[in-house]
């Protein structure tokens, strides 16, 4: 519960980020606090032990810098899933659609083994396209699912019901 009060009281929020009409939770505050940064990559690292996770998959931009911490922390490798056009070698790559247009993201296949339990890390979930297309590429790369794991779920946007399908049953955990 005081990990809980301590992060929460490190996120900012901001009205009318990026459009007129959104409440934008600003984590920045709590990556300039060193002890509730240190709490949030605890508690998430914990969660990847529990999970039986064998690498952490980062979204970009902010699950890269929640994402890599975590994974030395619990011993694991790290693996980066970028927007589309940022990796340098073979990538698999998995569109979603947005409120407007679609999105693109692609992952380096061969960084993954077909034995590998993957825990996604991103700071929020919103409507839970990214993570979803996220879970399709890490299928598709062989590798298993062991979770995904956020800061925060933005509830009332329906993210978790639309990632039920994808997780088969594996957990979605939001601190
Ligand atoms: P989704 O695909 O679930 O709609 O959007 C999730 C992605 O957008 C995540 O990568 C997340 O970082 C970003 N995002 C959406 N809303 C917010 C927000 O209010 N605060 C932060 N920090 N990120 C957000």
């Amino acid at each position: 519960a005081g990990t809980t009060q301590l992060l929460l009281s490190r996120i900012r929020d901001v009205p009318d980020y990026p459009e007129p009409g959104v409440m934008f939770k600003d984590i920045t505050p709590l990556l300039a606090d060193p002890e509730a940064f240190a709490a949030l990559t605890e508690a998430l690292a914990d969660l990847a032990v529990r999970h039986g996770a064998t690498k952490i998959v980062g979204l970009e931009a902010r699950g890269f810098i929640l994402g890599a911490p975590v994974a030395l922390r619990a011993g694991l490798g790290f693996i980066p899933v970028r927007k589309a056009g940022k990796l340098p070698g073979a990538t698999l790559s998995q569109s979603y659609d947005l409120e407007y247009g679609s999105a693109e993201i692609e992952v380096h296949a061969e960084d993954l083994a077909a034995d590998d339990r993957v825990l996604v890390v991103d700071d929020v979930l919103a409507t839970g396209g990214t993570a979803e297309a996220s879970l399709r590429l890490i299928r598709r790369a062989g590798a298993q699912v062991a979770g995904v794991a956020v800061l925060m779920e933005l509830g009332f946007l329906g993210g978790r019901g639309k990632l039920e399908t994808a997780l088969e049953g594996a957990p979605l955990e939001a601190l």
